[in-house]
């Protein structure tokens, strides 16, 4: 043990790297490299630099690491670039990587006020104070609106198909997408299941921008309510979707949507959950636990936490499943009999 291992030494390097390597990818793809080299590629770093208004010795070094991190190669964009991080292309998480550079890398370098406070930092990082990180952080701006919007949109093409096939839902003709957003996963689920339409419920702010993500072939069995969750009345649905919104919310609110789902649903209707599901031991993934440090007011579960908490509003979990993609999926179903009856 007198000489330090060398898969020590590279794990630990790999973890003192990441924040360089995260800041590499998301100024490449904010400056428009990936998009440029898809539309041309073969460019030299000093032709890239012309045309992304950039310094030839920064472009070099930006390159550079892209190069190194499997993201070009001599400067065309790898597969895995033309697949996940220019604009267009249909599983680009160009939206989600802007969202990290300019909403969570600022709260992240807060990282250490947030664990001694308890609480986020979108105050320190942004000048204001977020009671409803929705309505007070993203929606009072358009532009950080479209930005969350694009974000969420490009995790929801990426995972959609894994939730919306994750389970036998042929039962369900009704849906009702809560906090559905852009309608990604409501075009998923109509397209896997050709007899459910699909009502997206969502703040008005959000439902006012959604023809901006309507897929060409606009799909009339998908259509929008604007409502607040906590207040307004559900659309009628034998299944609702709350796919990445328990995890914003602590508890008490949690317990406020799935008494109004509860109330709403008779015996035999469904709720399907989307969230990174923890491990029951809390070791992982990191994915989940790395994203609880952001520190909204909400928190990580794991499968047996949101069962209970669906179970105290009379659903039962029929099936939980352990996607290959980023998100798992839990099917709940209303209990046939009541306390009350
Ligand atoms: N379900 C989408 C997905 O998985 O891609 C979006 C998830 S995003 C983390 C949370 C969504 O909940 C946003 O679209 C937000 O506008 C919506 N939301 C937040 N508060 C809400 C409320 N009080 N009523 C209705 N929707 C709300």
């Amino acid at each position: 043990d007198s000489e330090p291992k060398k898969e020590d030494l590279q794990q630990i390097i790999q973890l003192m790297d990441g924040f360089k390597a995260s800041k590499a990818l998301f100024t490449a793809s904010k400056m428009g490299v990936f998009d440029l080299l898809q539309r041309k590629p073969g460019l030299d770093a000093a032709q890239v630099a012309q045309e992304i208004k950039a310094a030839v010795k920064g472009t070099e070094g930006l390159l550079g690491a892209c190069v190194s991190l499997g993201l070009l190669q001599i400067y065309k964009n790898t597969d895995l670039a033309t697949r996940y991080l220019w604009s267009d292309s249909p599983f680009s998480l160009h939206g989600y990587i802007q969202h990290c550079n300019e909403t969570l890398w600022p709260l992240f370098s807060h990282l250490e006020s947030a664990v001694r406070e308890g609480t986020n930092q979108h105050e320190r990082a942004f000048g204001k104070k977020a009671n409803d990180l929705f309505q007070d952080t993203y929606y009072n701006n358009q532009s950080v609106k479209l930005r969350f919007m694009n974000a969420m949109h490009s995790i929801a093409k990426v995972t959609g198909k894994a939730v919306a096939t994750a389970f036998d839902l042929s039962s369900y003709k009704t849906a009702c997408d809560l906090g559905g957003c852009t309608g990604a996963i409501a075009y998923e689920l109509t397209k896997a299941h050709p007899e459910m339409s699909v009502t997206v419920f969502d703040l008005p702010e959000v439902v006012e921008m959604s023809e901006h993500f309507h897929p060409s072939h606009t799909d009339n069995r998908v259509s929008f309510v604007a409502g607040d969750f906590f207040k307004d009345e559900l659309p009628k649905a034998d299944l609702y979707i709350l796919a990445r919104i328990l995890h914003d919310w602590p508890d008490e609110k949690v317990h406020i949507l799935l008494k109004k789902i509860g109330d709403a649903c008779t015996p035999g209707c469904g709720v399907l959950l989307s969230e990174i599901l923890l491990n029951e031991d809390r070791s992982g993934p990191s994915r989940g636990l790395l994203q609880a440090l952001s520190m909204s007011d909400g928190k990580q579960r794991s499968a047996a936490e949101y069962s209970t908490l669906l179970k105290s509003h009379g659903f039962i979990t029929a099936e939980i499943r352990h996607t290959d993609n980023l998100l798992d999926a839990m099917l709940c179903v209303k209990e046939m009999c009541s306390a009350s009856s």
